[in-house]
């Protein structure tokens, strides 16, 4: 049989969890530092080479790493850097999440049309095609979340795929009712609508993303192993949950046996396989993401095609596209 590393590099790859933010290569933020007059804290090999001071404060490294990019061009090049960075792995097709809050520098419409414009030029140059969602923080205001919303319908554009939202729900809390009216509108604008849960918060967190902001995936949704109803719940409506494997057993469980993927793919639930923030996993690429996954679930090669067919049915993409991508998968598979 063919060696796991050779076919999981040939397989079609689509990924929908990944922070862009955590896809900028060191060099890069260093060319940009460097225009700015300023330098990296380190130096751009080790620049993830966080101490427990930058992890204690992720969020603060985040928006240090983000400042550094100055201007709309380099941010339309964060972006053709990752489309391009895809390809080169075979990933077929990838959705990316921005958060804005991250990124005082720029209005929000300014990063839709610097984004769109970087992955319309990366993907002309053999990038893999991609789309962004914008994501909320869970410690915005309700008003900022609407805004965010008009502005998204506003400067449309067909790079533009959705609304998320992330943060840490152990420190905020419950929030599902004061996004509620965001996703709604969202929902009724078109746009594909994701939601951080089930990682920070537990089962609860998972049937507020559900039942308040109307989810059409998960990012994360782990911990409603927690809940068998919910599994059950989870498996029925065949929620998309978009799974990061190293990036929950780096921050999630301390004891890695606990980790429900296998439980999961054994329910039948809707399962992706994601890099969540590469950078800051070792320069992860998707294609260890799977490896990693597939050992440490026992995953058959049908699932680990499944996952992606899964993947292709939960993008928040074109008709056009999504039968392009099953297309795909299905030439590949019979060749397995
Ligand atoms: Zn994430």
């Amino acid at each position: 049989m063919e060696p796991l590393t050779q076919f999981l590099a040939r397989l079609p790859k689509i990924e929908l969890h990944v922070h862009l933010e955590s896809t900028m290569p060191g060099e890069l933020l260093d060319r940009f530092a460097r225009r700015q007059g300023r330098r990296l804290p380190r130096s751009p090999g080790e620049l993830y080479c966080c101490s427990a001071e930058d992890l204690s404060d992720f969020l603060a490294f985040l928006d240090r790493i983000c400042s550094y990019v100055g201007t709309a061009e380099e941010l339309a090049l964060v972006a053709e850097q990752f489309a391009l960075s895809c390809s080169r792995e075979g990933i077929l097709y990838a959705e990316a999440i921005l958060n804005p809050t991250h990124w005082p520098q720029f209005p929000p419409a300014q990063i839709i049309a610097a984004l769109t414009e970087g992955f319309d030029r990366g993907q002309a140059t053999g990038g893999a095609p991609c789309a962004f969602t914008l994501s909320l923080s869970r410690t915005q205001t309700e008003t900022e979340a609407l805004q965010l919303v008009e502005t998204m319908a506003a400067c449309r554009t067909h790079r533009l795929a959705g609304l998320s939202i992330d943060g840490n729900e152990a420190l905020t809390g419950p929030t599902g009712r004061r996004f509620r009216a965001a996703f709604q509108r969202a929902g009724q604008l078109g746009f594909g609508r994701t939601v951080h849960a089930g990682e920070s918060s537990g089962p609860e967190g998972v049937r507020e993303a559900l039942d308040l902001l109307e989810a059409d995936r998960l990012d994360h949704g782990v911990r409603a192993a927690e809940d068998p109803a919910l599994v059950e719940r989870l498996v029925r409506e065949q929620v998309p949950l978009n799974i990061c494997l190293s990036s929950n057993l780096a921050l999630l469980y301390r004891d890695p046996s606990q980790h429900p993927l296998r439980r999961l793919l054994d329910a039948g639930a809707a399962v992706t396989l994601n890099r969540d923030d590469p950078t800051f996993l070792g320069s992860l690429t998707l294609t260890e993401e799977l490896r990693r996954a597939a050992e440490f679930a026992a995953m058959t090669r049908e699932e680990l095609v499944g996952c992606q067919e899964t993947a292709a049915r939960a993008a928040f993409c074109s008709a056009e596209t999504r039968a392009r991508l099953l297309k795909t998968l299905a030439d590949f598979h019979r060749t397995m």
